[in-house]
């Protein structure tokens, strides 16, 4: 027997329906690449949006076809969310930080055939135009005013022009919720990029997951500012969780330095804001330089790569912000876990919480997750066994967008992510290491991510990398490489015996080696492919 409730879809255009309805004076506020702050609501937002969808029927655009955007975090890139997804076309995000051979291989891939870009990127596009050959018109997110005179593009449109050449007169077509809805390829910090499709449904299932009070606890009263780019895996669901639940946006634009988001925080009242560990740590030395302190922001979400212990303890000691830890990926819509404390943790001291907050998290509604072994045997909850993490759920990727070779599930349906991690008996899951990084040394794996989070919490070095080197006896050793604060001057051996009762002796890396710099990936993880490349041939000196 069915239930008997209305089988209304789950649309990505309900959402800004929602917002431009209930909560039509809220505001949108973004920093332009073309300079300057615009502001306006979500009322406008979706008319805007329906011009939009306008636009792209008359330009040919239908169901399923990819619309790629190389665009900064800002109101026109919203309405691009809105407007591509809204009409039954796919919206594929590009990630600008990708290197110029991906880039050509992912809008290649995709089969784009309209591409909308931020004035930042028009070089970089009039050098990927001759060879992306199925791109029939490149619009440039701008106004007549700041359209170039001369350009290489074979047909450049002004997105303000089409716009206005369109009414706001549509309706949002009802399609199957599981219709794809975008596309984001991932930025491929081990393998070539691989093109994640998500759906209405996915997407909306995310988004309400995302809103609980122990995932971003989203409300009507919050200011968010997502730090992470709608380029990459949708800015963390953020241009859907806030429409969803009425939040004001700011959108940073280009300018993500700390100053300028300093600057955005402190005068639009911020209470929320999401971004990668990098970003929080130049914005804590920032307001460390300059004493400042936060009015409004509460709350922070950390992801996309591990948060140490001396980023969490800062940031709630010196600024009375709680960070929030999470870990997610591409193909979970992103978020997985997000860590908050259970009631019977918080009688625990400032430091015992901070350990647990250190860790990735607890599931989320929606999220299922379990470690194996290699012989794929499910590995206790004990907070001790390391295991290859595998998820499932009904916003996780099952294939890879155009793959020759199905996804990456295993026979009974579940998700792996290529992450290795630990779940305690109270289900907070942690990450040690990804697959492809772990270090085996004498059999038993050591934990590259807790040394790199150990090096940095030193006040003397600026970032680390842990890689496992051959060794002759124990098959392989930890490699501390590291980039120094500057002025600071830590000898090897201090670095080392640092290392001395925080973790098993044998844990203790053989050797470190100092650097300018750390290799990173297009998103700024840390590339340890190249690393291990670099010190390929590393010999340690014996002892
Ligand atoms: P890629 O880097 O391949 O493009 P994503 O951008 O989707 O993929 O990043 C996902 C990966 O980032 C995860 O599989 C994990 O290795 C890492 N990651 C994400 N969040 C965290 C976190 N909080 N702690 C440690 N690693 C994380």
């Amino acid at each position: 027997m069915l239930g008997l409730m209305m089988n209304e879809p789950l649309r990505i255009a309900g959402l800004l329906e929602h917002a431009a309805k209930w909560h039509a004076e809220t505001e949108i506020v973004s920093r332009l690449a073309e300079g300057g702050l615009h502001r306006y609501t979500y009322a406008a937002a979706h008319l805007r949006s329906k011009q939009l969808a306008n636009a792209l029927s008359e330009l040919g655009v239908s169901n399923g076809d990819r619309v790629g955007t190389l665009a900064w975090n800002t109101h026109r890139h919203f309405e691009l969310y809105y407007g591509i997804s809204g009409m039954g076309a796919v919206c594929h995000t590009i990630n600008p930080r990708l290197f110029f051979e991906q880039l050509v291989y992912i809008i290649n891939h995709a089969e784009d055939r309209l591409l909308f870009f931020d004035l930042t990127f028009l070089s970089l596009v009039e050098k990927l135009a001759p060879q992306c050959p199925k791109v029939e018109s490149w619009v440039l997110m701008t106004g007549r005013a700041h359209m170039p005179e001369a350009t290489t593009l074979p047909d450049l449109r002004c997105y303000e022009d089409l716009l206005a050449a369109h009414t706001s007169d549509y309706e949002w077509p009802m399609f199957d919720e599981n219709t794809a809805s975008s596309l984001c390829y991932t930025s491929g910090t081990t393998d070539q990029p691989k093109g994640v499709l998500y759906s209405h449904r996915s997407t909306l299932l995310h988004s309400y997951a995302a809103s609980l009070p122990d995932g971003f606890n989203c409300s009507a009263r919050d200011v968010v500012l997502p730090v992470v780019p709608m380029f990459h895996v949708n800015a963390w669901g953020i241009p859907y969780t806030a429409p969803m639940n009425g939040c004001k946006l700011v959108m940073p634009g280009p300018g993500l330095d700390a100053a300028s988001l300093y600057e955005l925080y402190e005068q639009e009242g911020v209470t929320f804001t999401a971004g990668v560990p990098t970003i929080w740590f130049g914005l804590l030395t920032f307001m460390r330089e300059k004493k400042l302190q936060f009015t409004t922001l509460k709350k922070m979400i950390v992801g996309g790569a591990s948060c140490p212990p001396a980023l969490l303890k800062a940031f709630d000691e010196e600024l009375s912000v709680e960070i929030r830890h999470a870990w997610g990926m591409s193909e979970t819509s992103p978020l997985g876990t997000v860590c908050t404390l259970k009631p019977q943790q918080l009688n625990l001291s400032p430091d015992e919480q901070f350990a647990i907050q250190t860790k990735q998290g607890r599931a989320i509604f929606g999220v299922d997750m379990k470690i194996v072994d290699d012989a794929g045997q499910e590995l206790p909850h004990d907070g001790v066994a390391f295991g290859d993490l595998l998820v499932r759920g009904p916003f996780i990727a099952r294939e890879y967008f155009g793959a020759d070779q199905p996804g990456g599930l295993t026979a009974s349906g579940w998700f792996r992510t290529g992450d290795v991690a630990t779940i305690d008996p109270a289900g907070f899951m942690q990450i040690t290491d990804r697959s492809k990084d772990v270090i085996k040394s004498g059999g038993e794996w050591i934990s590259s991510i807790e040394l790199e989070n150990l090096a940095v919490g030193h006040p003397a070095i600026a970032e680390a990398a842990v890689i496992g080197v051959p060794h002759p006896k124990w098959s392989e050793r930890p490699l501390l490489v590291v980039v120094r604060k500057p002025d600071s001057e830590i000898s090897k051996q201090e670095l080392l015996a640092y290392y001395e009762g925080k973790v098993a002796r044998w844990w203790i890396p053989e050797a470190v080696e100092f650097v300018e710099q750390l290799p990173h990936t297009a998103t700024g993880k840390l590339l340890k492919t190249k690393l291990r490349q670099d010190f390929a041939g590393y010999e340690f000196e014996k002892r």
